[in-house]
């Protein structure tokens, strides 16, 4: 039941690894992260009082039946057996109120604050019926009591450092001023100091260890879901690097070799076309004599945009094969299909109007497309298609540029120009 870890920012990581580093005699949480650890914290208490209640109501009850082992016979009656017995009814509704916070939604947010008064009046009920009862086997019993009360508060209820050392101190002082102001009677100090406040003080004491290490390991459980989310966006970019071509944004050749023979085996058993595009940019090397290889750069990355968004559909895949020479698979396409892509790519790059002085073919950057389908039938290959693609484009550039060959039955056919 915790809640979700939120992602870091690099400061709060800087100051996680610097809040660890200097952890001697205490931890601080770096601010970002306090109400996280708080919330955390309310859960577990939530969860902790859910299953640990009965046990505290049985602790409160095993109280009252040593008590009542205490008096002998008959002496409930007498003053000191009165006192005894409200101080203990004090101690249920004190726990009823407890219960109440922690079972009340709205309330429940705030119980850091409400327990101090609780606790408080817990405590200094316990404390004052120890000073102002005589039998001294009674009077023990409730500094036994006293001694659970301030245990269980420090260290069971997962309350703050803060909330628990005030809410000792203040009960403590609360019992002390009540028996003083209300009864007249004094603490016998050396008791309350050895037992009451000693364990309050051990109690705070191995609380703050425990919070320390709590601490500790809430910041070091952080970074490394940090690391591990880190490490996880970098396998991400890696892996997309790992399939992309940096300067035009498509599959690069490797992805493609993987996506060609996974579409072909899919196609295969479902018996349908696969469609190629070969597309080359036309004179390219006569550009990037003219205009520089890094005009020569921009320029492949605009086609290659093009050429992303003239194939769109799904399981379509458009890659840079080397160089200036482009790929696009088209799976499920016949030729009338891939016939309309090609024209949109040979329209998209003219819409370009890259302009490319030099070339013999046009005044702006063109490109040849050779253009191939085939359906997979067990006995062709992937790498047939490819080579059929790579005749018709051969046959492109050879009949002028700037236009779509299809390869047809082996014969390269001009479809447009
Ligand atoms: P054709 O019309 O017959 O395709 O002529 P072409 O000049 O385009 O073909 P050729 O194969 O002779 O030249 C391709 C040129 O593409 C040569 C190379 O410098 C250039 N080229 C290849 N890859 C890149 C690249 O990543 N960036 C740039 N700027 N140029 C590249
Ligand atoms: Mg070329
Ligand atoms: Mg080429």
């Amino acid at each position: 039941m915790s809640s979700p870890t939120p992602l870091l920012a690099d400061k709060t990581v800087r100051d996680i690894r610097s809040a660890l580093s200097g952890r001697i005699f205490w931890c601080f949480l770096p601010d970002a992260v306090k109400g996280h650890f708080d919330q955390r914290r309310q859960r577990e208490f939530d969860v902790l009082v859910r299953l640990g209640w009965p046990l505290l109501l049985l602790l409160v009850a095993g109280v009252a039946v040593l008590g009542w082992n205490n008096f002998g016979n008959g002496d409930m009656g007498s003053r000191d057996g009165l006192l005894w017995w409200r101080v203990m009814l004090l101690q249920f509704f004190g726990l009823a109120a407890f219960m109440a916070v922690i079972r009340h939604p709205r309330l429940l947010p705030h119980y850091q604050r409400l327990i101090i008064f609780i606790g408080m009046l817990n405590l200094g009920v316990v404390v004052f019926g120890g000073i102002v009862i005589d039998s001294i086997r009674l009077a023990q019993s409730l500094t036994y009591v006293s001694m659970l009360v301030i245990t269980i508060q420090v260290l069971a209820l997962r309350l703050s450092l803060w909330t628990s050392g005030i809410c000792g101190f203040l009960g403590i002082a609360f019992g002390v001023g009540l028996a003083w102001a209300g009864w007249d009677r004094h603490p016998d100090w050396p008791m309350l100091l050895w037992s009451t406040l000693g364990s309050l003080v051990v109690t705070l004491f191995v609380g703050a260890i425990q919070e320390r290490q709590e601490r500790i390991s809430y910041l070091q459980g952080l970074l490394l879901e940090h690391e591990a989310q880190e490490r996880e966006r970098l396998n991400q970019v890696l892996e997309q690097m790992a399939h992309q071509d940096a300067l035009s944004g498509l599959a690069n050749r490797r992805y493609f070799d993987v996506l060609l023979e996974r579409e072909w085996e899919r196609l295969r058993r479902e018996q349908q076309p696969m469609a190629a595009l070969f597309i080359d940019v036309d004179h390219f090397k006569l550009y990037n004599d003219t205009y520089g290889h890094s005009a020569g750069d921009v320029c492949l990355a605009a086609v290659g945009k093009t050429l992303a968004e003239a194939a769109w559909r799904p399981g379509d895949v458009a890659a840079r094969y080397g160089g200036e020479e482009f790929v696009i698979l088209l799976p499920a396409t016949d030729a009338d299909g891939a016939s309309e892509v090609a024209e949109r790519i040979l329209a998209g790059v003219d819409m370009l109007a890259i302009p490319h002085a030099s070339s013999p073919a046009s005044g702006h950057v063109t490109v040849s497309i050779g253009l191939a389908v085939l359906t997979p039938d067990g006995r062709n290959t992937a790498h047939a298609l490819l080579d059929m693609a790579d005749q018709a484009l051969y046959a492109a550039k050879h009949a002028g540029r700037h236009r779509i060959v299809a390869h047809q039955g082996g014969v390269p056919v001009r479809v447009a120009g």
